[in-house]
């Protein structure tokens, strides 16, 4: 907790820690321009009355927390009388919501008492407001488990939500016994299923709001090992697709003049597996079918393949390994992504600094540039050094920016998005374990920022950002 003063009576020259730093997310502006601002610099702090020359003691005021919506703070009244906030009375040691724009009076009336408007730096994610909408917890519970949903899927074309796993057990029986999946709520026939980020946003915020809504870890463990649905399935309509076109072609052939089965076709893009059999795989109407992030073909959802068909690092969908495995090309009846897009790890190349290292602070990625320099070694020299400390498990990767990360290894495919962020992971491990001596002369006097890496200061504040050493562990704020 940061201890910040300011004069009750007059200007008496500052403390070290009311210095205006950049760091500052709000401020505390007297009402008497005689007086300065009260810099509020860390998440909570103590605001005092400064010690003067003609009182020894130190008077606290109040407390000042930072709340998460980074909009409004709570205010403590620590002092021994009672406040005025907006005009209220706020007894001694109760708290109110503050924003931007209160006005604080530091004793029981305005006349005689200091006065302060509490005031939000601009810069400081303020336009990061938060919607409030109310929800009915009904509406978010699974008809299959009658919880609330857990890594949410949604299915269309009726568009009802169930749990990942609840879905996905549902989905193996029907293929199992129908030739169609229906949906468990409305009996609707499923032709898409995907995992929907917006609502599993909200089944957090829920159980964060109410934690007795939450599955034991068990439970959690149990539901996962039973979801399968990674990415987006698409289920039947390749096949259902195909099979109209043959009853087409057979009508022609046999000039049939029942020509009822000629549906307009708006067939989107085709599996190359639907028609014929490729290395000794063939589509069949129960096959589910998963469609390339990419080039947006169509590849048939292989259990054994998996890794070749997903980005270990994003879930998301990729065409290229797979095809590649079954030497199936571009072609002009089926998209088809090259495999260079998505691919292991250890084959990936990278000539130039990922815009995302170091919090896509410039700074830091040109000293970077200038260390691997100085070790006379190229980006991807480096960077396949780390990848092989990563490879054997020499690194911590408790911030590893991709999902799954404790199954990463250099023979895991990802997709190029994934790999450089892979890699901006990786330079911050090189900077942070270079001994300072070896930095560029220009970085060797800087001193840590106290929110390292986390610091929102270094993405608007120029000066900051070249001042500070902003690659290395915070030592204030939340992510502490
Ligand atoms: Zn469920
Ligand atoms: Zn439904
Ligand atoms: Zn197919
Ligand atoms: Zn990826
Ligand atoms: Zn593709
Ligand atoms: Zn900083």
């Amino acid at each position: 907790m940061d201890m910040v003063t300011s004069s009750s009576r007059a200007e008496v020259g500052e403390s070290s820690t009311s210095k205006p730093t950049s760091d500052t997310w709000a401020k505390l502006v007297p009402l008497d321009a005689q007086l300065s601002d009260v810099e509020i610099c860390s998440n909570e702090m103590i605001v005092s009355s400064q010690v003067t020359f003609s009182s020894q003691e130190k008077h606290e005021w109040c407390r000042i927390t930072r709340n998460p919506d980074l909009l409004t703070a709570m205010m403590q009244n620590k002092s021994s009388n009672d406040m005025l906030v907006d005009d209220a009375v706020v007894q001694r040691e109760d708290v109110v919501e503050i924003k931007c724009g209160t006005e604080i009076v530091l004793g029981p009336k305005r006349d005689g008492c200091l006065t302060y408007k509490f005031k939000l730096m601009p810069g400081q994610e303020t336009c990061k407001k938060q919607l409030k909408i109310c929800i009915d917890v009904e509406h978010a519970k699974c008809s299959i488990c009658l919880n609330i949903w857990h890594d949410v899927v949604t299915i269309a074309p009726c568009l009802h939500n169930f749990c990942n796993g609840c879905f996905s057990e549902w989905l193996k029986r029907s293929q199992k016994k129908h030739s169609s999946v229906l949906c468990p709520q409305c009996r609707a026939v499923v032709q898409f299923a995907g995992r929907n980020h917006f609502l599993r946003n909200i089944e957090e915020d829920i159980l964060h709001a109410d934690p007795s809504l939450r599955h034991s870890n068990e439970e959690v463990a149990l539901i996962d090992s039973y979801a399968t649905i990674r990415s987006n399935l698409v289920i039947r309509s390749g096949r259902g697709i195909q099979r109209k076109r043959a009853q087409a072609f057979l009508d022609e052939v046999l000039d049939n003049e029942e020509h009822d089965s000629q549906e307009s076709d708006d067939a989107g893009p085709q599996c190359p597996q639907c028609g014929s059999e490729i290395g000794g795989f063939q589509c069949n109407q129960h096959t589910i079918h998963l469609q390339c992030q990419v080039c947006g073909g169509m590849m048939p959802s292989r259990a054994d393949m998996s890794e070749l068909q997903h980005c270990m690092g994003c879930d998301r969908t990729f065409c290229g390994a797979y095809w590649h495995a079954q030497t199936v090309t571009r072609s002009d009846f089926y998209p088809v992504c090259n495999n260079e897009i998505f691919r292991p790890i250890s084959e990936h190349t990278i000539t130039r600094i990922p815009f995302l290292a170091h919090e896509m602070n410039r700074h830091e990625q040109d000293i970077t540039e200038k260390c691997i320099r100085q070790t006379g070694k190229t980006l991807q020299e480096v960077v396949a050094e780390w990848i092989r400390k990563l490879n054997n498990r020499e690194i911590d990767r408790t911030r590893m920016p991709l999902n799954h990360a404790e199954r990463i290894t250099a023979a895991t495919h990802v997709c190029s998005t994934c790999y450089e962020k892979l890699v901006s992971f990786l330079l911050y491990w090189f900077r942070i374990s270079m001994p300072k001596y070896l930095l560029p002369p220009d970085a060797l006097q800087r001193e840590d920022c106290w929110y390292g890496y986390a610091c929102r200061t270094q993405h608007h504040n120029e000066e900051h950002a070249r001042k500070r050493n902003h690659v290395c562990r915070p030592t204030r704020g939340a992510n502490v």
